[in-house]
């Protein structure tokens, strides 16, 4: 099954409709698609032949988020953006050259630090969001 049927009909079994816009949302947050801002994802719906509006977009994403479908990050940048939510923590690695965005799976050395946050401020850690910022392989060798 396509990744995007299997999202649909995980969605059904919460009780969504599947509406075209959903159906094309779902369509465009593919696994192996970047994280995208709210205008990107209107871009892309309307590339697609479905004109929607911010509110509209918004109130779809909330849902899919409210089920786990995706997950928001946020880069400092003031924009929020949108991905599939793979269930597996990880961090992004974003080029400040050519603004892709890649993923680490590592988390070792985060899970030293919030045990020394626990252990020395007593904070009660419920999650963290670890974004780094840099120069990518491609844009290092062209520089
Ligand atoms: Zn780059
Ligand atoms: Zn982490």
């Amino acid at each position: 099954m396509a990744p995007e049927q299997t999202i649909l009909s995980k969605l059904k079994k919460t009780g969504s409709k599947i509406t075209k816009t959903r159906t094309l949302l779902v369509k465009i947050f593919q696994p192996d698609r970047l994280p995208l801002t709210e205008l990107e994802i209107r871009d892309r719906l309307s590339k697609a032949g479905t004109k929607v509006n911010k509110t509209t977009v918004y109130r779809e994403l909330a849902h899919l988020k409210k089920n786990k479908f995706i997950s928001e990050i946020e880069f400092g940048d003031g924009k929020k953006r949108y991905e599939l939510d793979s269930g597996k923590h990880h961090h992004h690695l974003v080029c400040t050259a050519c603004n892709k965005i890649d993923e680490i799976y590592a988390d070792n050395d985060i899970g030293l630090i919030e045990k020394q946050i626990v252990q020395q401020k007593r904070f009660k850690i419920q999650s963290h969001s670890l974004e780094f910022f840099g120069v990518c392989e491609s844009c290092a060798k062209n520089n």
